[in-house]
C-alpha cells in the first residue's frame, strides 16, 4: 500500500504526473479540485457553495474541504494506495491529514511563477469528456475542438490572470509552510517540474525508488 501526496503550484503538472503513476501502480488519484469541479458542473448543493470561491481562485473553507477528503478516503476503493493532489493546502489541513493518515512520501513539483503563468493561461478543457489540453505542449488536432469527443474546448473558469494571481499568492503564503511541516515529519521529494512530462515522471520514480520503464 502506497500513500503519496503530490504538491506544487497550479500548472506544475500534478494531475498529469499523478495519472502516470496511478496507471502503473494501481493507485487511485484523488484530486480535490476535480471533486469540486464535478459538483459545480453537476449543479449539486456543494457545487453551489464552492462555485464563487473557486471562480475567484480562492481557497474553499477548511471544514468543507476536510469533510470532502474524509468522505472520499472513507470509500476505501484504494486497495493499492492513493495519490492525493491539491490537499493539504494550509497548516490546518496538513495537521488534520497527518493525524488521520500515514503518508509514505510527498512529491513536490517545483516551477517558477513565470512558467506557471505561461502554462496555465494556455490550458484548455473539454467540458464534454474532461480531457485537458495545452496550447503550448499538447494542442488539439483541430483548433478549439476535443480530439476525443469533438466538443468545443473552454478555458477553466479559474484560469484567468486575476484568479491565477490569487492562487499564486495563496500558494506562496499558505501552501509553502505546509511543505515545511511535511519536511519535519515526512519525506519530501523536490522535483524540478520544468522538464517534459516524461522526464519529470522519471525523476519522480527515481526519487520514490520505483522502477523506471
Ligand atoms: P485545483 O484544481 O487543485 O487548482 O483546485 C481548484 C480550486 O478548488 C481551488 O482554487 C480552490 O478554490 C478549491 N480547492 C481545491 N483544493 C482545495 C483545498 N485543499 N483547500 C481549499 N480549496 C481547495
Amino acid at each position: 500500500m502506497r500513500k503519496y501526496v503530490i504538491m506544487g503550484v497550479q500548472g506544475s503538472g500534478k494531475g498529469t504526473q499523478s495519472e502516470l503513476l496511478c496507471a502503473d501502480l494501481g493507485l487511485v488519484h484523488i484530486s480535490v479540485g476535480d471533486i469540486f469541479r464535478w459538483h459545480v458542473q453537476n449543479h449539486t448543493k456543494l457545487g453551489a457553495q464552492v462555485r464563487r470561491t473557486m471562480k475567484a481562485g480562492e481557497l474553499v473553507g477548511d471544514d468543507l474541504v476536510e469533510s470532502v477528503v474524509r468522505q472520499r478516503l472513507d470509500q476505501h476503493d484504494w486497495n493499492f494506495g492513493f495519490i492525493i493532489d491539491g490537499f493539504p493546502r494550509n497548516g490546518r489541513q496538513a495537521e488534520f491529514f497527518m493525524e488521520s493518515y500515514d503518508i509514505d512520501g510527498v512529491v513536490h513539483l517545483e516551477l517558477p511563477d513565470a512558467e506557471v503563468r505561461r502554462r496555465v493561461l494556455s490550458r484548455r478543457l473539454c467540458p464534454g469528456c474532461g480531457m485537458d489540453y495545452n496550447l503550448i505542449a499538447d494542442r488539439p488536432e483541430q483548433e478549439g475542438r476535443c480530439d476525443i469527443c469533438g466538443t468545443q474546448l473552454v478555458v477553466r473558469e479559474d484560469d484567468t490572470p486575476e484568479a491565477l494571481a490569487a492562487r499564486l499568492r495563496d500558494y506562496h503564503e499558505k501552501t509553502r509552510p505546509v511543505l515545511e511541516l511535511f519536511r519535519r515529519k515526512e519525506v519530501v521529494y523536490d522535483i524540478d517540474a520544468r522538464a517534459s512530462a516524461d522526464e519529470v515522471q522519471k525523476e519522480i520514480r527515481k526519487a520514490l525508488h520505483l522502477p523506471t520503464s
